[in-house]
C-alpha cells in the first residue's frame, strides 16, 4: 500500500482504524501524526497501542506535559507529543534518540517539530477536520508497512490517492 485517504465520521472509528493499523505494525516503526489541534492524533493513538497489547485504550492519554509515555505491556510503544515543545529540536536535544535504538514502535504527534534522521521505516499519517465529527486522514506509506492493510473495514468513503 502507497498512500491511502479515509474519512471517519466519529471518534469511534477513528479508533477502529487506529486499531487496523496497529494490528499491522511491527518494531522497528516511527509513526508520525501529523493536524492541528483536535484533529484526532491521539485518538488514533489509542486505536494503534491497543492493537498491539502495550495498553488498553483508555491507559493511552495525551503526553502533551510530560513529552512522552511508555507503554510496554507486551509490545514497546513510546507516545510522544511535542505540541508543548516551543523551538526546533532535534532527536538529540530532546532525549528521544534512545528510542531509536530499541525495538519499539515510535509514534509522535506535531512531528514537524522535530529535524528527523533515522534509518527506520516510518509511516505518515496526516489527519484534518472535515466537518464537525468527520475527520480526513491521509496515510503516506513509502515503504510498503502496511502492505497487509487491505481495506479497512471501518473505513468509509476509502479511496486509495495513489
Ligand atoms: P489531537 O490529539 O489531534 O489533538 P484528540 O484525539 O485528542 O486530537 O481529540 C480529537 C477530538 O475530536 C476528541 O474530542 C474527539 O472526541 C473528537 N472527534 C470528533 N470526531 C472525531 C473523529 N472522527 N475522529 C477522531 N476524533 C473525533
Ligand atoms: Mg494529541
Amino acid at each position: 500500500m502507497a498512500s491511502r485517504r479515509i474519512v471517519t465520521h466519529s471518534p469511534e472509528e477513528t479508533l477502529a482504524f487506529g486499531r487496523e493499523i496497529g494490528a499491522r505494525l511491527k518494531p522497528p516503526v516511527l509513526v508520525l501524526l501529523a493536524g492541528e489541534l483536535g484533529a484526532g492524533k491521539t485518538t488514533l493513538t489509542k486505536g494503534i497501542v491497543s492493537a498491539l497489547g502495550a495498553a488498553e485504550e483508555d491507559q493511552v492519554t495525551s503526553p502533551t506535559f510530560t513529552l512522552v509515555h511508555k507503554y510496554d505491556q507486551g509490545a514497546v510503544v513510546y507516545h510522544v507529543d511535542l505540541y508543548r515543545v516551543g523551538d526546533f529540536h532535534d532527536l538529540e536535544t530532546l532525549g528521544l534518540e534512545d528510542f531509536l535504538t530499541e525495538q519499539a514502535i515510535v509514534i509522535v504527534e506535531w512531528p514537524e517539530k522535530l529535524s528527523l534522521r533515522t534509518t527506520w521505516p516510518v509511516l505518515r499519517i496526516q489527519l484534518e477536520h472535515a466537518g464537525e465529527d468527520m475527520r480526513q486522514i491521509t496515510i503516506e506509506d513509502n515503504q510498503g508497512i502496511l502492505e497487509a492493510l487491505g481495506n479497512p473495514s471501518a473505513a468509509v468513503d476509502q479511496r486509495p490517492i495513489i
